[in-house]
């Protein structure tokens, strides 16, 4: 019986794999600095490919009792093709028939899907949100986005864009953003423009958001008003998203949310001040739990649910 699944997460950092059992444990991993093939597509698939038959040898598993791979990448993912459509931040992939290519070289069922999206399905399964049947996953980093589980589905849209939600415009005369639209959220809670406002008011432009958690572990009062802030806009960006969908949960992942302790009472205070009451009666907001894995084992669910 095929037992295994590979997870890989690509991002603008690292290649991580993970090899992941059929309850979403991860047995055995790995990671491979992404810069190193940023400039070759051919050398990022070989590399890629080399890596999973090296963990599995590692491991002494056989091809066969490899159920399917699956691979998240940060872009635009026509899923149901197995095609990179755009990955923004790695040069030349447009258009890519990256399932057929992979599953060529490698011999076993290849999966692909928007990171967020994998992200979502591992915390949905495994994570935070087992069990619930409508939520949103929001990832807080470089770029903000979320992941749509609806009626036990993830939700992706006509065009496999859906769950935009830094794009959510929340201040009609706000700051133009790279999208092309202006005033959304991601230019208040984005990490680069948390970055920015952290420089202006610790008057040190080499902070990090890193800095900023630790001084509010200290108690500066600055430091805690900063993420109370960035709390106040990511609770006001939910409240449209809950009162249009009516989830039973909000999981908030990605680097930002480990300053979730300091946002969290912020966030609740928002969502059931402004939400609409039966849907801010319904809904909690809670922290991701698998963290930097979450992708890698949002693989596995990936793949179980497309082989039966
Ligand atoms: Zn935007």
């Amino acid at each position: 019986m095929s037992k295994y699944t590979i997870g890989i997460d690509v991002g603008g950092t690292n290649l991580k794999f993970g090899v992941i059992n059929s309850t979403g444990k991860i047995v055995s991993r790995f990671r491979l600095d992404t810069k190193r093939y940023l400039r070759s597509k051919v050398k990022l698939i070989d590399a890629l490919s080399q890596s999973v038959l090296d963990v599995i040898a590692e491991k002494n598993i056989k091809t066969k009792d490899v159920l399917g791979i699956g691979v998240g990448l940060p872009g635009l993912i026509n899923s149901k093709a197995g095609i990179v459509n755009l990955l923004p931040n790695i040069p030349g992939w447009k258009n890519v028939p990256f399932k057929t290519i992979l599953q060529k070289k490698l011999k076993i069922p290849t999966f692909i899907e928007n990171d967020v999206n994998l992200i979502t399905l591992g915390e949905w399964k495994y994570g935070a949100g087992r069990g619930v049947k409508n939520l949103i996953c929001m990832t807080l980093g470089t770029g903000v986005g979320a992941g749509l589980i609806l009626n036990n589905e993830i939700y992706q849209g006509e065009g496999f864009v859906a769950g935009e939600l830094g794009h959510m415009p929340i201040n009609e005369r706000g700051p133009d953003c790279p999208c092309g639209g202006s005033g959304c959220l991601e230019r208040y809670v984005g990490n680069k423009y948390l970055m920015e406002k952290a420089g202006k008011i610790f008057k040190n432009k080499n902070i990090r958001l890193e800095d900023v958690h630790d001084l509010a572990s200290k108690g500066n009062i600055r430091a805690v008003q900063f993420w109370e802030e960035t709390a106040t806009h990511i609770g006001n960006g939910l409240v449209g998203v809950i009162n249009l969908l009516n989830p039973r949960l909000v999981i908030i992942g990605g680097g930002v949310s480990n300053n979730y302790k300091y946002m969290s009472k912020t966030i609740n205070k928002i969502v059931q001040k402004r939400a609409m009451k039966v849907q801010a009666k319904m809904v909690k907001v809670t922290r991701a739990k698998l963290g930097d894995d979450a992708g890698i084992i949002g693989a596995q669910v990936l793949v179980a649910k497309n082989i039966k």
